[in-house]
């Protein structure tokens, strides 16, 4: 078997665009028509792809084959071969899962680009209706939440059908400029420039650095994606680094003192700064070293040391960390934090009980020992008058 029409794939194309097209070149009457026909074919090759193909053009892609991904990757081989493609040119067009995480948001990646999985959209694919004149297929970048506008046509994508009010997905309608009802996708107006700033950054050499931010901020500030707001406060926030993000902390901090209950020197500094250390690892994946968010939170907490030296009368250099909360500091893993401890570089507040051990929840780490050994050897200590470049 052997497809008649050997499409070729657009290198930033999706794996659902190039399906539908490759079912659509070869006259099918849709891709489950398609699908049908190739599933059958797959099962006679070998008889562990049973299944492994699905017919819905949404199911395709391979971080959505949960157990059987390297199924649905032995499967994408052979298409390739059938429509005369290489099949690296096949897989490049697909997001494969990935061991890495953005803090607790696991990764997807596609050429390179991690992605957390959480930018992804999941029903409705906006689309510009002038890239569909020239060279009709979906680029990936129209299925991350945050990309709104074209940054080659300066519109906005459309999301909407004018005439059924349904979401636009070239997925469940089967065809590119048209919606489910069968009426025209409309051009969209003019860009918002914030949109527009987003998604030149997307598009551009920035991308990698700007999608752990884009969730930090979302889930810092609860705001969702889709909110027609989000690029206008996002870039507004940004532009604004690091200085707004220490008032921030330099309000919670006032709180703290004048809401302190105990002692600063036995209060944890979660209590203070709540879940900020741990949010902070959604701005990158762990592999990539101190964040943009992690070296604004350290820099900060260096000064705050600093104007808190110790002193007989405990002070907020004193608040208690915990190993998770220290790793992050110090840019290391909670194993290595014991480590330190056990080699007497970090000294605990309250030492175990004899029998227990120390459990990475628990705060006995003084935040001014953690931050001075993070400015003694921790890797790539940031420089105090780090600042931000936003990626416009
Ligand atoms: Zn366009
Ligand atoms: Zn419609």
């Amino acid at each position: 078997m052997q497809f008649l029409s050997q499409t070729t794939p657009y290198p930033d194309e999706t794996i659902e665009s190039y399906l539908l097209r490759l079912s659509q070149d070869n006259g099918y009457l849709g891709f489950a028509d398609m699908a049908d026909i190739l599933w059958d074919w797959l099962v006679t090759q070998d008889h562990d792809l049973e299944g492994a193909f699905p017919n819905e053009l949404h199911s395709v892609d391979v971080y959505k084959a949960s157990q059987s991904s390297n199924f649905r990757v032995r499967a994408l081989r052979l298409v390739a071969q059938l429509s005369g493609v290489e099949a690296s040119g096949l897989l490049n067009l697909c997001w494969l899962r990935s061991n890495t995480q953005f803090g607790a948001i696991t990764a997807v990646s596609r050429g390179g680009l991690l992605v957390p999985r959480q930018l992804l959209r999941k029903s409705g694919i906006p689309v510009c209706t002038e890239c569909l004149k020239r060279d009709t297929h979906i680029p990936y970048l129209w299925h991350l939440r945050a990309y709104k506008a074209c940054h080659k046509h300066n519109q906005q994508l459309t999301r909407i059908c004018g005439k059924c009010d349904a979401e636009i997905d070239y997925r469940a309608s089967e065809a590119f400029v048209e919606c489910e009802c069968g009426a025209a996708i409309k051009q969209g107006p003019k860009a918002n420039q914030a949109d527009l700033k987003l998604a030149n950054a997307l598009a551009g050499n920035a991308a990698a650095k700007l999608v752990g931010l884009l969730v930090w901020f979302s889930q810092g500030q609860s705001i969702s994606f889709d909110d027609d707001e989000f690029s206008e406060l996002f870039v507004s926030y940004f532009s604004n680094w690091p200085n707004g993000f220490e008032d921030e902390l330099s309000n919670i901090i006032e709180l703290a003192i004048v809401k302190q209950l105990r002692p600063f020197n036995h209060t944890p500094f979660r209590d203070v700064f709540g879940s900020l250390l741990k949010d902070s690892k959604l701005a990158s994946t762990d592999s990539q070293g101190y964040n943009t968010v992690q070296l604004a939170i350290i820099a900060f907490l260096i000064k705050l040391v600093e104007q808190n030296p110790k002193k007989k009368h405990p002070n907020l250099g004193d608040l208690l960390l915990s190993m998770l909360d220290a790793a992050v500091i110090l840019g290391t893993s909670t194993e290595q934090v014991f480590r330190l401890y056990e080699e007497g570089f970090l000294a605990a507040a309250q030492p175990p009980k004899k029998n227990t051990f120390l459990k990475p929840s628990n705060n006995v780490f003084y935040l001014r020992q953690v931050i001075e050994l993070q400015q003694s050897f921790a890797p790539n200590i940031p420089n105090n008058q780090q600042q931000f470049v936003p990626p416009w």
